[in-house]
């Protein structure tokens, strides 16, 4: 593919619930554009975007694919071919992390919604990121041939739930098996689909009547960018399609109006237009605001310019199993060729990008050079990952990327071989640099290996993807809960450490007295030992002792913490005494008066913030309340949600990701920080089994 000017690039993300149709749509765009040969089919894997095998086996998107398309728009003669890098996103809510970091490089985001099935949760999460980011949006009405898909019902959702703005500039021709087309609501034509070639005709009888209302609102909708315009319109004077569309363009670059065109992915209705609409209507990279980076303690804003200096942010990182780790980038600013060399912003180091690779799915191309807007690949950097900016060389400025979420859902694992540890990790540390999202933590108080990500799909996935590209097979085991175990009464104990084999013996004695301290407070050791009963070298050994038998664990095999250590007595030999007949006696002495002292088991507490829809806000407090917690505070968020903040035991929360998401239909979100222990009930203690 030949290199473009920015003017004539689109960059288009494909957004939407799962099973909308993205990854259909972007396939049948490629057929249209003559980047494919026939459909591919998302049951057989046979598609261009949809590449790992992870992907087959579930039938759903997993990682953002880029599929560039050239296009001719053909509504007025003389245009120019552009290229449309389509950005098929994954539908399912664990993937989400890959939507926002494919909304944050594109000028333009197309939502598939399903004339089945609706607006669903998905395409509100998108698009509420979307209007954050202040993103230009559409919207494409997909698999109107379906049995009981219905348009007015889809357009009606989507003006309810997505707000003012939405316009409908086509109506369908047909409904379900019988859809064959679209009226086009602006040029008041419909074009009609048989065998893959559309002809344009006058408007059907029976849509006619109708069809001069909605064109009436549409043209109100859209002149409501400009002045003028609303002014001529009010005057009563027909206006040209072409001042039509260019206020239509405005009013999409600005975020106000969200044009809805519609059609069917499989059979390839209604493609050709919505891939000419991206091009005459869909904002190039030049109408964009500039990029902000951060230069220091100041921000400079980059407008994109093919003839400035080279600036680029990573969105993406793929290991591939040719071409190594790879970097997939836009380039926001200058021309770039193979060989620049750059400064990664957060490193301050240099990367040479020696080549650069046009993605289209799987597959790869070099590129001779990449103009400001465009997207590319760049293959085996040193040190540089998703997020990170390749500036100009000794001007290492960053674009803003933000952090990932905390992980949300936790599994415990270990490899099935024994020897496969350093695997294991060298595996998951190679996944993360692809998937910035995943955490891997070794937990010391429960010794287990623990992966974090947004769900459970997510983490199935990392565990296919491990046994897949790296052979490592790994057993699941429920979470440990670091409990911890403390005393709530004072005891007395003597520990006595006597042995005689042969010739040295062993022989210590100590009474220690302990007693609780506050939450937090850990060990504290006191020497009252008077008048030289144990010999002042040997009194630390005691001390140590004790420590020891802390970190054993009390009753349960939980460390103990939060208790004051007192010698008050002791006994000792001059011969047979010795550093370890005295922690032996520390230890004994210990185990002893703790199980005096009324132990009790510590859980771990956290402070669980849930954001959720007002309407789910008395279930989650209910829920909150049968999982020990107690609520502390509600709030509502500026897009009116209700922020419950309440302290919940973490063992009651190891799966609330999954119960949260099934309580409110995917709609609620939560963070959890750990704030303390506090004492678990006793009948709670009776049920721990030991592998807790
Ligand atoms: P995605 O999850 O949004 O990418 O959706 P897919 O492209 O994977 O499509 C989900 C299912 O819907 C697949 O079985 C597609 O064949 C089917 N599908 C997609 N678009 C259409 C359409 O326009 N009409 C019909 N009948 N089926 C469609």
């Amino acid at each position: 593919m030949p290199s473009f000017p920015s003017s004539r690039i689109r960059n288009v993300a494909v957004v939407g619930h799962a099973g909308a149709g993205k990854t259909t749509l972007v396939e049948a765009l490629a057929l249209c554009a003559g980047a494919v040969t026939r459909l591919g089919r998302v049951e057989d894997g046979t598609t261009i975007s949809d590449t790992e095998p992870e992907e087959h086996k579930r039938g759903i998107s997993i990682a953002t694919s880029v599929v560039p398309i050239e296009w001719t728009p053909t509504t007025f003669a003389g245009a120019e071919p552009h290229k449309i890098n389509l950005l098929d996103c994954p539908g399912e809510a664990d993937f989400f992390p890959a939507v926002e970091a494919a909304l944050r490089v594109v000028d333009l985001a197309v939502f598939v919604v399903s004339a089945v099935d609706g607006v669903q949760v998905g395409t509100e999460q998108a698009w509420r990121l979307a209007a954050r980011l202040g993103l230009p949006r559409m919207v494409f009405v997909n698999k109107l041939d379906r049995e009981r898909a219905d348009f007015e019902r889809t357009l009606g959702q989507l003006q309810e739930v997505l707000g003012e703005g939405v316009a409908p500039l086509e109506l369908p021709i047909g409904a379900e098996a019988e859809f064959t087309g679209v009226v086009d609501l602006l040029l008041e034509t419909a074009i009609t689909y048989a065998d893959g070639q559309a002809t344009t005709g006058p408007i059907p009888g029976d849509l006619e009547i109708g069809e001069h209302d909605v064109h009436d609102a549409l043209v109100e909708g859209i002149v409501v960018a400009d002045d003028d315009l609303t002014e001529r319109y009010l005057d009563g004077e027909t206006l040209a399609v072409e001042e039509l569309e260019k206020a239509l363009a405005l009013g999409v670059d600005a975020g106000q109006v969200f044009p809805v065109v519609l059609g069917s992915a499989t059979r390839c209705i209604g493609i050709d237009r919505l891939a000419t609409l991206l091009c005459e209507i869909g904002p190039s990279p030049l109408d964009r605001p500039p990029v902000v980076v951060e230069a220091g303690n100041t921000t400079v804003e980059i407008p994109c310019d093919s003839s400035a200096q080279p600036l680029a942010v990573v969105w993406r990182t793929i290991d591939d199993r040719f071409v190594g780790k790879t970097n997939v980038a836009r380039c926001l600013s200058g021309t770039i060729t193979p060989d620049t060399v750059l400064v990664n912003g957060r490193t301050h180091s240099d990367e040479k990008l020696h080549q650069l690779l046009q993605l289209r799915g799987a597959g790869h191309e070099p590129m001779g050079e990449v103009t400001a807007g465009d997207l590319f690949a760049v293959p085996k950097l040193s040190g540089t990952g998703t997020g990170d900016t390749l500036a100009p060389k000794g001007q290492p400025v960053r674009f803003r990327w933000p952090k990932p979420a905390p992980p949300a859902f936790r599994i415990a694992i270990a490899p099935k071989s024994k020897g496969d540890d350093d695997k294991l990790m060298t595996a998951l540390h190679r996944l993360q640099d692809e998937d910035p999202g995943l955490e891997v933590r070794r937990d010391d108080a429960t010794h287990q290996t623990l992966l974090g990500g947004t769900g459970e799909t997510h983490l199935g996935v990392t565990l296919d993807r491990l046994r897949r590209k790296f052979s490592v097979d790994v057993d699941v085991a429920d979470i440990k809960v670091p409990y911890l175990e403390t005393i709530a009464g004072t005891a007395t104990a003597e520990g006595r450490y006597k042995k005689q084999t042969g010739g040295h013996g062993q022989f210590g004695v100590c009474t220690v007295t302990i007693e609780p301290m506050d939450r937090g407070a850990g060990y504290e050791f006191v020497d009252k030992v008077v008048g030289g009963a144990i010999p002042r070298s040997l009194i630390p050994a005691v001390s140590r002792g004790v420590e020891e038998a802390m970190g054993h664990g009390g009753e349960h095999g939980f460390a103990v913490v939060d208790v004051r250590v007192t010698l008050t007595d002791g006994k000792y030999h001059p011969v047979d005494s010795s550093e370890m007949s005295f922690r032996m006696a520390g230890s004994l002495a210990f185990r002893e008066a703790m199980a005096k002292a009324s132990p009790v088991v510590l859980e771990p507490v956290s402070v669980l913030t849930v954001t959720v829809p007002l309407a789910f806000q008395g279930d989650v407090m209910g829920d909150l309340n049968a999982r020990r917690g107690r609520v502390q505070g509600t709030e509502v968020d500026e897009e009116g949600n209700s922020v419950v903040i309440a302290q919940v035991p973490e063992a009651e929360l190891l799966r609330y990701a999954i119960d949260l998401r099934s309580m409110t239909g995917g709609r609620g979100k939560f963070s959890t920080e750990h704030d303390h222990h506090d004492v678990l009930p006793v009948h709670l203690v009776a049920k721990l089994t030991p592998s807790d």
